[in-house]
């Protein structure tokens, strides 16, 4: 099952974005694998945590995502790209988001990817990851936090890297900005079990043009094999990269339908508690 999951995942990179499951990509087969023993014991004794995330600072974000995750009473993690201009243009929603309980996450200054990538002939030269080098990142990343706290008053966040590409002219820059988070997300896959968890490199997927059904098996898959769920999702309902309106609002439905099996809050949240979790198990 994890095997045909990565087999799905290694398509070509999407643009602007992290590597997408196609739409044409069957839902995953259920499996009853036996549990997981080393599974996270997530609050009120929810078996998976489901982390929804979105991506770039979207405008669909605000006007189809946000309301349909208000309706369902379910919280996420918007990753934003602060130099995106929908920041500052609706700077007064983003932290309206916040101040309802959803994460505004750090997904850098200027979503620098790498120009070489295959497909990539978007990335302008000045922010071409390529060309950028580890140190720069670091310094940028690190004002994008200071840019987020001006906006929310937050100060422990996560991080989602642009594109999945972690070399800063050959060099990984996840190392020099780790310590400003909490968790940051890379591309891998949807599932994450307890045994493979690391904060500093969780796995993600991005769906694109899937259904509520494929959404739904993909969560339902996560209960069977993992602990942890992350979707992050780029248009709802417009933009690019995006998944229908009612495709999200069929895969809400079904997560604010099943809360007793599924944790959906934040990343954030999420991370605090594995941080919690690790804390005590290592205490004497
Ligand atoms: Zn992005």
């Amino acid at each position: 099952m994890r095997k045909l999951l990565l087999l799905l995942l290694s398509g070509p990179l999407a643009m602007a974005g992290l590597p997408a499951l196609p739409a044409s990509a069957a839902p995953p087969q259920f499996q009853s694998q036996s549990q997981s023993q080393s599974a996270l014991r997530w609050p009120h004794g929810a078996r998976v945590a489901v982390s929804l995330a979105y991506d770039d600072a979207l405008d669909s974000q605000l006007d189809v995502a946000l309301p349909a995750l208000q309706r369902h009473g379910l919280q996420a993690s918007f990753y934003l790209q602060l130099s995106h201009p929908s920041v500052e243009r609706r700077l007064a929603a983003w932290r309206r988001a916040a101040r309802q309980g959803h994460e505004l996450g750090n997904h850098s200054l200027f979503h620098q990817c790498s120009g070489s990538t295959p497909g990539h002939d978007w990335v302008t030269p000045q922010r071409d990851l390529d060309h950028t080098t580890a140190a720069q990142m670091r310094d940028q990343v690190l004002i994008a936090n200071a840019m987020l706290y001006a906006i929310d008053g937050q100060r422990e966040r996560t991080y989602t890297v642009p594109c999945g590409e972690t070399l800063a002219s050959g060099e990984d820059y996840l190392p020099l900005i780790a310590p400003a988070f909490l968790g940051i997300k890379v591309a891998g896959g949807a599932l994450t079990a307890r045994a493979a968890l690391r904060p500093a490199a969780v796995q993600v997927l991005a769906p694109v043009g899937l259904s509520g059904a494929q959404l739904i098996a993909l969560v339902r898959s996560a209960a069977a094999e993992g602990d942890l769920v992350n979707l992050t999702f780029h248009g709802v309902g417009g933009d690019y990269l995006s998944v229908s309106a009612e495709a999200h609002e069929a895969l809400l439905a079904y997560l604010a339908s099943h809360r007793e099996q599924y944790w959906t809050t934040t990343f954030r949240n999420i991370m605090r508690h594995v941080q919690a979790q690790n804390h005590r198990s290592s205490a004497p």
